[in-house]
């Protein structure tokens, strides 16, 4: 299946023709670059499951796109329609999005052809554990192989019951728990994974704001307060990020596009009203503080100043790419725009935050989760206690030094017991990722910037995964 619709090459390409764009521009010895794009393997699962008196039989997916560090990560999808074109695109992407921001991981990506809101819970707990045992047999769930993620379909419930699976197949592996990342935090996971994704997206937004020069690409001025955003999905990434942006940096939220239809509000939606809605209405339908719009893609070309499609790829492509209106995009989404609408768009001037760093912060934080497994202590338990002892010298010596000068100053109880209590896992999570945000913006910038055959800062995160990637094999040989 090469998931080629109409003008428009399938998915994989799509990412291929961007990765050979950037390519193009390197250095790279004879064969490397070949090398680095295709997708190493990819396995395909046929599993049957006996369910409400028959059996049923699921097509599951792992590919793995590049090996040149291990492991490879990236995450499980559950969709309907789920296929290998897809698999591999996204299992790519994964690469070079660890390249990005420095996780030291390859890329890989599986998935299952299931609707899951078609099955009970129980019904999906058997289908997990039977989908993991076939992949945990092969290594291709492994905490030194491959460790999977939540991705869309599935969460922190399925990321449970694929480390229990492997834990009793694995009964003397004391990492076990290091085989997912992406687990409720008392079955092994980390504050903060759930809201990763969307915090991520914030943080790259900020980061961007903080560059004129760059705004001013996307011929914005100012800050994040005030500005019009359009988000399409209220799934786990989008939601997150919408409510971070409005409740945080004052960012209007002016429409929302759902499966069903979108909303738009001119002064701003309330997103946890409307995500309350879509869970108990099963969509955005009859939502009582908006107006309702029938055709929800349309909402995709409403005036706004920022656009973020968190949903599915391929969804700003050559039918719709003229259209689009807003200045800046950032793809919380993988591949939401087609490289046929990237051309139309750069050319255009439409300034895109690609994928690959936008929507990084998950694989940050599964990061973040993996080496607290593999520690086997909570981020935070023991550089608390070292952190209290130099706050507190600070302390005391600033308590000394006003009674010395006679100047009576005194530490307000407040700051006292804040500063001396230090940083919990929360705030060590949220400002690790923050500072890989930040890091891996700037990585790209500067290529953007300073190189004079680079137009766009997609081109520029190819350029810089490409050549850590390349510097890895360079380093290590094949
Ligand atoms: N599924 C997420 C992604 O596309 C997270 C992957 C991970 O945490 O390994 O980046």
């Amino acid at each position: 299946m090469d998931g080629s619709s109409g003008r428009e090459p399938g998915f994989r390409d799509s990412v291929d023709l961007m990765f050979n764009r950037a390519a193009a521009l390197m250095d790279l010895p004879p064969g490397l670059e070949e090398k680095i794009r295709v997708c190493n393997s990819t396995y395909v699962v046929r599993f049957g499951v006996k369910l409400r008196g028959r059996i049923t039989t699921f097509t599951g997916y792992r590919s793995v796109h590049s090996e040149h560090m291990e492991p490879v990560k990236g995450g499980i999808r559950y969709a309907l329609s789920v296929n290998q074109d897809e698999v591999e695109a996204l299992a790519a992407l994964m690469t070079y999005k660890c390249a990005l921001v420095e996780a030291p991981f390859g890329g890989s990506k599986g998935g299952l052809c299931i609707d899951p809101r078609a099955w009970e819970e129980d019904e999906l707990e058997r289908i997990t554990r039977r989908f993991a045992y076939e992949l945990a047999k092969r290594d291709l769930i492994n905490p030194s192989q491959n460790v999977p993620a939540p991705d869309m379909g599935t969460g922190e419930r399925e990321m449970a019951w694929i480390a229990d699976q492997y834990r009793r197949m694995n009964t003397t592996d004391i990492n076990a728990n290091a085989c997912v990342t992406g687990k409720p935090i008392h079955a092994g996971g980390i504050q903060g994974r759930v809201e990763a994704t969307g915090r991520g997206v914030q943080y790259a937004l900020q980061e961007f704001f903080r560059h004129p020069e760059d705004m001013a690409e996307a011929g914005l001025t100012g800050s994040l307060d005030g500005k019009r955003v359009v988000v399409q999905g209220l799934g786990n990434v989008g939601y997150h990020a919408a409510l971070f942006l409005s409740q945080e940096d004052g960012a209007k939220i002016v429409g929302v596009i759902e499966h069903d239809g979108a909303v738009v509000r001119e002064a701003g939606l309330d997103i946890p009203s409307l995500r309350s809605w879509i869970v108990n209405h099963g969509g955005v339908r009859g939502y009582p503080d908006a107006t309702f719009v029938e055709n929800g893609a349309s909402v995709l070309e409403n005036d706004c100043d920022i656009l973020i499609p968190a949903a599915m790829e391929g969804v700003i492509n050559l039918s719709n790419a003229e259209r689009i209106r807003a200045p800046l995009i950032i793809e919380a989404a993988n591949g939401p725009v087609t490289a046929g609408a990237d051309d139309v768009l750069r050319k255009r001037g439409t300034v895109i935050i690609p994928d690959m760093y936008a929507n990084a912060g998950g694989v940050t934080v599964s990061y973040f989760e993996w080496v607290k497994n593999l520690s086997h202590i909570r981020f935070g338990r023991m550089q608390r206690r070292q952190e209290e002892s130099w706050h507190r010298l600070i302390v005391d010596e600033l308590e000394r030094l006003s009674a010395d000068k006679g100047l009576g100053w005194t530490l307000s109880p407040g700051f006292k017991e804040r500063y001396l209590k230090g940083a919990g896992e929360l705030e060590l999570v949220r400002s690790g990722l923050d500072d890989t945000m930040r890091g891996a913006y700037q990585a790209m910038r500067q290529v953007w910037h300073e190189r004079d055959d680079v137009s766009d800062l997609r081109t520029a995160a190819y350029l810089v995964s490409i050549a850590r990637v390349a510097a890895s094999y360079r380093a290590k040989g094949l």
